[in-house]
């Protein structure tokens, strides 16, 4: 074909590496799956969808990846080519973007983010409308992207900084009169700045750890469901005689807390606090925590007037059912929490950190104390081990089709969550990794290890080797 018939079209086709488009977001190694020929098919195909909505104004953020600013650039071009007005926010968290498209009235929004992943990595995570895009909606995408599909235009790229108004935003909802003394780490992420400037108007103590945003985290990952990675923070915690430590992920959209005795509080430990100022004010409401998460959690959640509701493991399938169930509070043991209550419904670990110091601010109990008066867990953490993407599900269905077949008692929303006299075990297929999860709590002990036995001969019977739990 020649030159000059291709250019009939307008456009050629891009067809993205196999493995960057994912149920939640895109995600690949920078240079080698995720190049700015990607980021610009992407923004291009973006557009296309806005523009059949009859919509074009899409807000732009990014994190402080090195890479970040030229896939930004790229992906801001390929937007502005398919007729989107860019609305360019610049540098910060993932949920500073989520707040911009509700702030802006966007019709959608891109952050530039490898959220927690290792430096080479980066990615998009997408709304739209206020909604999260992901599933079938990002192979849309991709298939927009291989046909070359693409809408054509001159869209404008607009300055239109949120930083101010999203600090402001933040800390509108603080109110307390204990003065509390907190240290934070923000692992050198995108919170970094935003972090100074609240901290710097927050009544209180603070010490803040790597706040300074640097794509290379030369001080440790920003991953805060990694213990190893809270290690830091406790010590500060310790040394400085501090009543809460706060982590954040790299983009911002998942908390880590521990406590004045250097614990650690997993996600859904911190739900119950939190469950428990909401469902003060709305008696009765859904509050929804994922497959993961403690029996203790659920029954804390019955104990104080809720609904408890057990969902989907994964940030968009839980704001997709928070928005349904209209759930004032939603959240994930790997720390994505989710406020409708005075919020919008999606994961802001900032806000979520602001909510917990209030609720603490306004009491005398400290944290630790709050802790020691939660229901004992005796649970496993969640362990993953690896399973090849094409034989997870299959895995889970036949461990499922044995157990309904042995009359087991089983929810199976995400996975298996099996419940027996000694407590429950949990088996999942992980959307976003080629590795199966599962997970076990008992009422003691010795349940705990007939659990984690039956995890085991389950896998076995199914031809799949056990990991060593
Ligand atoms: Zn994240």
């Amino acid at each position: 074909m020649s030159a000059s018939g291709a250019a009939l079209t307008g456009a050629t086709g891009h067809a993205f590496h196999p493995t960057i488009l994912r149920e939640y977001d895109i995600r690949g190694i920078v240079g080698e799956t995720l190049t700015t020929a990607d980021a610009y098919a992407l923004g291009r195909a973006y557009a296309t969808l806005l523009r059949r909505q009859g919509t074009s104004r899409v807000a732009l953020g990014r994190d402080g990846r090195l890479s970040s600013p030229e896939l930004a650039a790229a992906l801001a071009e390929g937007l502005g080519a398919s007729g989107a007005e860019v609305l360019e926010i610049g540098l910060g968290p993932t949920p500073m973007l989520y707040f911009a498209v509700h702030h802006l009235g966007a019709d959608g929004g891109i952050q530039v983010t490898g959220s927690h992943n290792p430096p080479s990595h980066n990615g998009f995570k997408m709304m739209l409308g206020t909604k999260p895009l992901f599933g079938g909606t990002i192979q849309e995408l991709g298939r927009i992207a291989t046909e070359g599909a693409f809408a054509s235009g001159h869209g404008r790229r607009i300055q239109q900084p949120v930083f101010d108004a999203y600090v402001d935003r933040l800390l509108q909802d603080y109110a307390g009169t204990r003065e509390l003394r907190v240290v934070w780490d923000a692992g050198n992420g995108a919170t970094g700045e935003v972090l100074q400037a609240m901290t710097a108007r927050l009544p209180g103590r603070h010490e803040l750890l790597f706040a300074e945003i640097d794509g290379r985290f030369p001080n440790h990952h920003p991953d805060p469901t990694v213990p190893a990675n809270l290690e830091d923070l406790i010590r500060a915690v310790r040394a400085g005689g501090a009543e809460v430590g706060i982590a954040f992920d790299g983009d911002g959209d998942r908390i880590g807390l521990v406590d004045g005795q250097g614990r650690i509080l997993f996600g859904d430990q911190l739900l119950q606090i939190l469950a428990e100022e909401v469902l003060s004010r709305h008696p009765g409401a859904p509050i929804i925590a994922d497959v993961k998460a403690s029996e203790a959690l659920f029954a804390e959640i019955a104990r104080l007037g809720g609904r408890p509701v057990m969902w989907k493991t994964g940030h968009s399938l839980i704001k997709s059912a928070m928005a349904e169930m209209h759930a004032p509070l939603a959240g994930e043991m790997s720390g994505h929490i989710f406020y409708a209550d005075g919020f919008y419904g999606h994961d802001d670990a900032l806000y979520v950190a602001i909510r917990l110091l209030a609720i603490l601010a306004r009491g005398e109990e400290t944290l630790a104390a709050r802790r020691d008066r939660m229901a004992p867990m005796i649970n496993t953490p969640e362990l993953r081990f690896d399973c090849p993407d094409e034989a997870k599900f299959a895995v889970v269905e036949q461990v499922k089709a044995r157990l309904e077949a042995n009359g087991a008692k089983v929810n199976a929303i995400d996975g298996v969550r099996v419940t027996t006299p000694d407590g429950w075990w949990l088996l999942r297929a992980s959307n976003t990794q080629a590795v199966l999860v599962a997970r076990a709590e008992g009422h003691d002990e010795a349940g705990l290890a007939r659990l984690k036995d039956q995890i085991a001969t389950n896998l076995r019977t199914v031809g799949v080797e056990p990991p060593a739990f």
